[in-house]
């Protein structure tokens, strides 16, 4: 049996980072991963080519103020194609360069220094020191009659897509972040589309006063609340939704149905026969990314901590250095200053404490906002509208805040920072921040102070 000092499963952000960090470090690693490419949903179907899309669509109503432009929904998607080929090419050669390679096959945990790969013509184990289990989540897929009829995240963003052409019409199961942000793209390009939750409004998971300022801003949508989904159907021209709505059933026809209703961790085979701790969420970790196996670490979308990318890349590293410093944890993840973006169209940003859990944690905090129709980049590119809100505690040091509009997913960034490096509201003052961006307004906010 082939014995590496760390095994990956999964190559996706939660594994690569730690990977390439501690082969740099002379550690001997192997990654094992179903799709046999770098990466991860991420590419595959997720953050990258859902931007492609989104980003140019973005564009393309920008561009609307000086003429009649259309645009060819066919070419963008090839776009997107073109967008992950060229990445999974620059991350193959990253790989070699690195001296990595990925086994591909399903990978099942058999005890705490042992994994066995299913390539599809056979099984080999290997043996490893340490254990990195990032694989990553899946589409979660609810339990009604003709719930394999939808369409998923996939359907549209993966490589060679099911959908390639502008749907007449689409009903979008679920209003969350992927639901919404799909709908608000294939809103603008005229696509009729209905969204169903189940909860009281979209994005209900988040903080309501960033969510309420966003939802007027948003493209036109028809939206059905409080209503659960019974069963999918196939009709003449498309599909019919049937759900329960406050209590009583209605019907929605279109062209294609979504399913956007979370997403769920993925949990190798094998992790329950080995005593590892997991909940609905995911595997449960300390602060440095140890399951409740020393030498067995989980990172990334599979313990549901903050299921992003940027996330998963970071807790990578956390446990890269756990694992160098021989298991004692020397390094940790703190999800408090992750920034998150939904990427609809105007974006909503946001970071650290928010209004509602302020108020429910008794946390004492003052705000201070800058309205964006005030932003010259904003005025620039037309989007006048949305706002930057910092919340600062009585200390005056910056512990959260959100960003509606122009740049938005930019800007969260150093706010990110400034939360994760414990600066106060003066930092932001002080800095010069560069003319016309709308970044300058973290400093306007600051001047308010000072
Ligand atoms: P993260 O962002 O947490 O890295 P991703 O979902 O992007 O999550 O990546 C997880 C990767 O793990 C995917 O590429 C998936 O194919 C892979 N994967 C999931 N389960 C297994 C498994 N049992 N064996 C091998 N690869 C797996």
């Amino acid at each position: 049996m082939d014995h590496y000092d760390v095994i990956t499963i999964g190559a996706g952000g939660a594994a690569y980072p730690a990977a390439f960090k501690l082969k740099r470090s002379g550690r001997s690693v192997l990654m094992i991963d179903k799709k046999g490419v770098m990466s991860g949903n991420c590419l595959s179907e997720g953050c990258v080519p859902s931007k492609a899309i989104i980003e140019n669509v973005h564009n393309y109503v920008k561009m609307k103020r000086f003429g009649d432009y259309s645009l060819d929904y066919e070419k963008l998607v090839y776009l997107k194609d073109h967008v992950q080929d060229i990445r999974y090419k620059q991350h193959a050669v990253e790989l070699s360069e690195a001296g990595l390679s990925i086994k591909k096959g399903n990978a099942r945990l058999v005890d705490d220094h042992t994994v066995s790969v299913d390539d599809g013509t056979g099984t080999v184990s290997y043996s490893a020191d340490h254990i990195i289990i990032a694989s990553g989540s899946d589409t979660f897929i609810p339990k009604f009659p003709g719930a394999e009829l939808a369409l998923t995240s996939s359907s549209f963003y993966s490589v060679s897509p099911k959908v390639r052409h502008l749907p007449k019409s689409i009903t979008i199961i679920g209003g969350g972040y992927i639901g919404m942000e799909t709908a608000s793209f294939l809103s603008l390009l005229g696509t009729k589309v209905y969204v169903i939750e189940m909860l009281s409004k979209p994005l209900a998971t988040m903080d309501p006063e960033p969510v309420d300022a966003l939802m007027p801003l948003l493209p036109q949508c028809e939206y059905y609340m409080n209503s659960a989904v019974k069963s999918i159907e196939r009709v003449a021209d498309g599909y019919r939704v049937s759900f329960d709505h406050n209590g009583s059933m209605e019907h929605i026809d279109s062209e294609f149905v979504m399913l956007a209703a979370g997403r769920a961790p993925v949990i190798p085979e094998g992790t329950e026969e080995l005593g590892i701790k997991y909940q609905k969420s995911g595997i449960i970790v300390n602060e440095g990314m140890q399951t409740n196996i020393r030498n067995i670490y989980a990172t990334g979308d599979v313990n549901g901590i903050t299921p992003l990318f940027h996330a998963a890349k970071r807790q990578s590293v956390v446990a890269a250095n756990n694992i160098l410093a021989g298991d004692i944890l020397v390094d940790y993840f703190d999800p408090v200053s992750v920034p998150f973006t939904i990427f609809t169209v105007p974006q909503l940003s946001f970071v650290g404490i928010l209004p509602e859990q302020a108020k429910r944690e008794n946390i004492k905090f003052t705000t201070a906002e800058f309205s964006l129709d005030h932003d010259a980049m904003a005025q620039i590119n037309g989007e006048m509208f949305g706002k930057i809100k910092l919340l600062v505690d009585s200390r005056m040091k910056i512990i959260g805040g959100y960003v509606i509009g122009n740049d938005a997913g930019n800007i969260i960034n150093e706010i990110a920072l400034a939360i994760s490096k414990g600066l106060n509201i003066r930092d932001f003052a002080e800095m010069a921040h560069q003319h016309p961006m709308t970044f300058e307004e973290l400093d306007s906010i600051g001047r308010q102070f000072y």
